[in-house]
């Protein structure tokens, strides 16, 4: 297949895993960034639940342990970023606050509003962001936060070699307004939002490039591994040449106990329309 063609998710796990596993990030972010996102949520209880999916290799899950000084609960679906948290983990003498899981999103079972905060740094979009806000909801207490980052338009019109590379990578990328919007329908207050500075994805970006040549070389230059490489390659040229259309915007929004949770919404639906 041609590898503009390609979409994450055709590549083997545990290629990717091994791809990204040295990396302090898989995705764009920064400690600074976080810190922000992280000034707009007050009042979190001393013994608050908080819990960090699609952690990845814990970049930020150290951060906020270290900042938040509270218990976090990580979570990701591959265990070889999990294996890499743990590790960070003992390094930073952090055993205590965080425990970790290898878990899908789309499986969770924590009890209904027993967490205080939900943080998706650059990963809701795996579960998808409209349906990762409306379900994470009923595990929130009222009043309760939730921050994720995601895929953003910034413009309302786009040439058509960038729209086609989300159409098929992440159909669900929209406007600031629109995911305002849908976090406001999923029952929250859209608390705060901005966008990540372009430095964000080349911290991201350039420890990959500088390691490729490593990792194509542990893999004996397999067609799997070289086409995992130049998907990264075309991501990156894309995003010089087409990042005043788009970036990544972190959302911040409060459960609103005024809003019925969305399943009660669809009831109201369902009893109207007979
Ligand atoms: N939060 C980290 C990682 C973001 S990359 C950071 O900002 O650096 C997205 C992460 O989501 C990856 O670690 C990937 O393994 C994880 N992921 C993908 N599908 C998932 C799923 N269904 N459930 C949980 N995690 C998932």
């Amino acid at each position: 297949m041609d590898t503009k063609h390609k979409v994450i998710y055709d590549f083997n796990f545990s290629l990717i895993a091994d791809f990204f596993k040295g990396s302090e990030r898989q995705g764009p972010g920064s400690e600074d960034i976080t810190k922000l996102a992280l000034q707009f949520i007050h009042d979190l209880p001393d013994m608050a639940n908080i819990a960090d999916l699609g952690c990845g290799t814990g970049g930020q899950t150290i951060f906020l342990a270290q900042n938040l000084k509270r218990n976090i609960s990580a979570s990701d679906i591959m265990p070889e970023f999990i294996e890499s948290l743990n590790e960070k983990i003992r390094k930073a003498g952090l055993e205590n606050r965080i425990t970790t899981k290898n878990i899908s999103m789309t499986e969770l079972n924590f009890p209904e509003q027993s967490l205080d905060l939900i943080w998706a740094e650059g990963s809701i979009y795996n579960i998808g962001y409209q349906k990762g806000l409306k379900e994470w909801r009923k595990f929130l207490k009222p009043n309760g936060y939730i921050a994720v980052s995601e895929a953003t338009w910034f413009t309302n019109e786009r040439p058509q070699e960038i729209a086609d590379f989300w159409e098929k990578n992440y159909s669900e990328i929209d406007t600031v307004s629109k995911k305002v919007q849908q976090m406001q329908d999923a029952g929250y207050t859209p608390v705060a939002h901005f966008i990540l500075p372009e430095v964000c994805w080349w911290d991201y970006f350039n420890p990959i490039l500088g390691y490729c040549d490593a990792f194509l070389q542990k893999h004996n230059y397999s067609e799997e591994a070289k086409s995992l490489v130049e998907h990264f390659h075309y991501e990156i040229q894309l995003y010089d040449k087409y990042k005043a259309y788009y970036g990544y915007v972190f959302y911040i929004g409060q459960v609103n106990s005024e809003t019925p949770a969305c399943n009660e919404t669809n009831a109201i639906k369902d009893l109207s329309i007979r």
